[in-house]
């Protein structure tokens, strides 16, 4: 009797995807509200949930995919939850609540999450169909590089941010010859002022890796399979491998298709909820309060979000904040977070010490920190995102802040003898560029 009843009250949920955002949903949904669903899971990847982050130590060779495996097979078998891998959802039908996988499994919901994440953009150009042309999003991605890199060919990686330069790390350590294309001055650009980049840029070089900055792919050439990139000034450069790696957009194509709400990403209120009150949405593909996101820290809060919606435990709502940015290429430190960009009401702490390859910028407004950028030397990082966060009033420790936790109330005087070698400066943003240009050297290419 008691079973039946618990029968009766187990609704359906269905998720779309299974990456890393629902992984993370589902850990806290079984927790707050174990037994309430009966799980199902359609995921176009034929495999369980890993760490998508950590494919680029696969690539290396730093780490086999068995141990970025998040959840393994025991784990959808030990909480009752059905995963169909390889099963990717063609349509959903919002009046029956049903959903049917490329394989004709049709699966009834009362409640549906979609996490599709992103697919990767590709550059409008000619051949970029070529044999031989790969993006950098999942596993079948890194099998095909180490595939390729078995040749010790010429590779051009298309992209220097994030993931253009994990890919390039990657297979530069598998032996190949390694071209890094970007369309802008200086790499990362997004995440990176213009002296960070620049120094990234020596760094990513030291390692054997070419770097040609403002190159604008025109084709892509090769008779049958991929030999080279062509750019608009007319240089060829040779490679057997081309991988792009310029960006992701979120893939929305089903929710769009079934009349959901969709801007950039699926809109949702801030408990993950779309125009639809019986369908979710998290991860990549979902855009809230405006944003959407393509780092995992505001996927894990969606996540939380979601489970404590699916389990009516109590409210729990989104809320968007800074994300730092880290590059996982060893021996390359990096740490970027909030807004660096100039401007008038903005001041800045800068300390650079060239010798030893170290680049720190604290930008503050109001006597907050609002961005910072740490290059060679990031264990303050946290430190620094922390008082970002929090929105502290930094004014007492301005002179010994760039300098970081373990300096505070230090007199400033006793920093300088250490770091003679180093330059601390700071100013306001009318005078950045001429104080850029007495402070660092080398200095950053100019546009
Ligand atoms: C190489 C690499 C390195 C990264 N490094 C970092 C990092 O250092 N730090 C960081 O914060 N983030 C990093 N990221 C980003 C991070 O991995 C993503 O933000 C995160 O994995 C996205 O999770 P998600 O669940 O939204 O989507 P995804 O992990 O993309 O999962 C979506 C899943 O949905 C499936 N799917 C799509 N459509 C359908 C359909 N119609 N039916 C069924 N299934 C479908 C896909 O097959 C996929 O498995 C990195 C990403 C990559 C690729």
């Amino acid at each position: 009797m008691i079973g039946r009843e618990m029968m009766a009250m187990t609704e359906k949920l269905v998720i779309i995807g299974n990456g890393m955002a629902p992984g993370r949903m589902l850990e806290h949904l079984l927790e707050a509200a174990p037994g309430r669903y009966d799980i199902t899971i359609f995921n176009a990847e034929p495999r369980v949930n890993y760490d998508r982050i950590m494919l680029s130590p696969v690539l290396s060779g730093e780490k086999s995919f068995e141990e970025i495996v998040i959840h393994g097979d025991g784990w959808y078998v030990a909480n009752g939850i059905v995963l169909y891998k390889g099963h990717k959802i063609v349509a959903i039908d919002r009046e029956a609540k049903t959903v049917t996988s490329n394989h004709g499994v049709t699966e009834s919901y009362d409640k549906l999450v979609i996490a599709t994440g992103s697919v990767p953009f590709i550059i409008p150009v000619p051949g970029n169909d070529l044999p031989g042309v790969l993006t950098y999003r999942d596993l079948d991605d890194v099998d095909a590089m180490l595939l390729a890199a078995q040749s010790r060919q010429k590779a051009v990686v298309i992209g220097g941010g994030l993931l253009g330069l994990e890919a390039a790390a990657g297979l530069k350590e598998r032996g190949m010859e390694v071209t890094v294309l970007h369309v802008m001055p200086t790499l990362m650009e997004r995440q990176l002022d213009p002296a960070a980049g620049y120094l990234l840029q020596r760094a990513v070089e030291a390692r054997g890796i070419k770097v040609v900055t403002r190159a604008n792919t025109k084709q892509i050439v090769g008779d049958g399979k991929v030999e080279g990139v062509e750019l608009d000034d007319g240089t060829i450069i040779p490679a057997a491998l081309v991988v792009m790696a310029v960006g992701i957009r979120p893939n929305v194509t089903l929710a769009k298709d079934v009349g959901l709400t969709v801007n950039r990403g699926i809109v949702t209120d801030d408990r993950m909820r779309t125009s639809d009150p019986d369908i979710l949405a998290l991860g990549e593909c979902a855009e809230v309060g405006g944003h959407v996101y393509g780092l995992v820290a505001p996927l894990y809060q969606m996540a939380r979000v979601a489970a404590a919606a699916l389990a009516e435990t109590g409210e729990d709502h989104f809320a968007h904040a800074d994300t730092p940015t880290k590059l996982k290429v060893t021996g390359i430190d990096l740490y970027s977070v909030g807004d660096f960009a100039d401007g008038d009401d903005r001041e800045e702490i800068v300390l650079r010490d060239a010798s030893a390859g170290i680049y720190k910028r604290v930008v503050l407004k109001d006597d907050r920190i609002i961005g910072t950028v740490l290059f060679g030397e990031t264990a303050d990082g946290a430190w620094f995102a922390d008082l970002q966060k929090k929105q502290t009033d930094v004014s007492a420790m301005r002179d010994t802040l760039i300098f970081g936790q373990a300096f505070q109330g230090v007199p400033r005087r006793t920093l300088w003898r250490p770091l003679r070698h180093s330059r601390m400066m700071r100013k306001s943003a009318a005078a950045t560029a001429s104080a850029r240009v007495r402070s660092f050297q080398p200095l950053p290419p100019r546009d």
